[in-house]
């Protein structure tokens, strides 16, 4: 897998998700065997996003990348579908089918889910380590960083599962740590706290 990363301003208009926040990333690939090429932009308009949340942010893009990958290397090939089929999880004899695979691969949304049952816990573990390194581990948690490895999945059936509070909770901590002073007034209910986690790039 060979995943670019591109700075692009795609600005404010761009509305997507529960919340209608303008996409802090996108990552384009293809579909079809040989495709391991992966291109995500990181949305410039959110320039002060802290480092915890462009963390957060270019793991989410990379499970979207890999999760792609892992599809376009088995096409062809019904052992590593199969196999496929296990890690995406479903119903066995549904899931075994290669079109219902397919639409995995093709649906963001789907992705989403998959990455909170699946990789939820590892990519806690990674933001965790990350700010670890970062000298964060003073006061880091590993709740809050299970709250930002739900980057971006609002529009999950597990994300909409979950209770009003976590939402909520989860929802404002993302908007923190994107737009880590409010400046952007983007909507998002104002947080009963003031700082973000994270160190605001500059
Ligand atoms: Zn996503």
């Amino acid at each position: 897998m060979h995943q670019t990363f591109k700075m692009d301003s795609v600005g404010p208009t761009m509305s997507g998700g529960l919340i209608q926040f303008p996409n802090p990333a996108e990552t384009f690939s293809f579909l079809g065997p040989g495709q391991f090429n992966h291109t995500t932009y990181l949305n410039k308009y959110f320039s002060h996003i802290t480092d915890l949340g462009q963390a957060a942010n270019i793991i989410h893009e990379t499970l979207h990348a890999f999760f792609i990958s892992k599809f376009n290397a088995a096409i062809g090939d019904s052992a590593k579908m199969r196999e496929l089929a296990e890690v995406y999880g479903g119903v066995y004899s549904e899931a075994f089918d290669t079109t219902w695979l397919a639409s995995v691969a093709r649906s963001s949304t789907y992705q989403h889910d998959l990455i909170i049952t699946n990789y939820l816990a590892a990519f806690s573990q990674a933001l965790y380590e990350f700010g670890v390194a970062r000298g964060m581990g003073g006061w880091l948690t590993r709740a809050l960083c299970k709250d930002l490895a739900y980057w971006g999945t609002w529009d999950s059936d597990m994300f909409a599962a979950l209770p009003s509070t976590d939402k909520k909770r989860i929802q404002e901590r993302f908007a923190l740590e994107l737009d880590p002073s409010g400046a952007l007034g983007l909507g998002m209910p104002q947080p009963p706290y003031f700082n973000p986690w994270g160190t605001p790039c500059p």
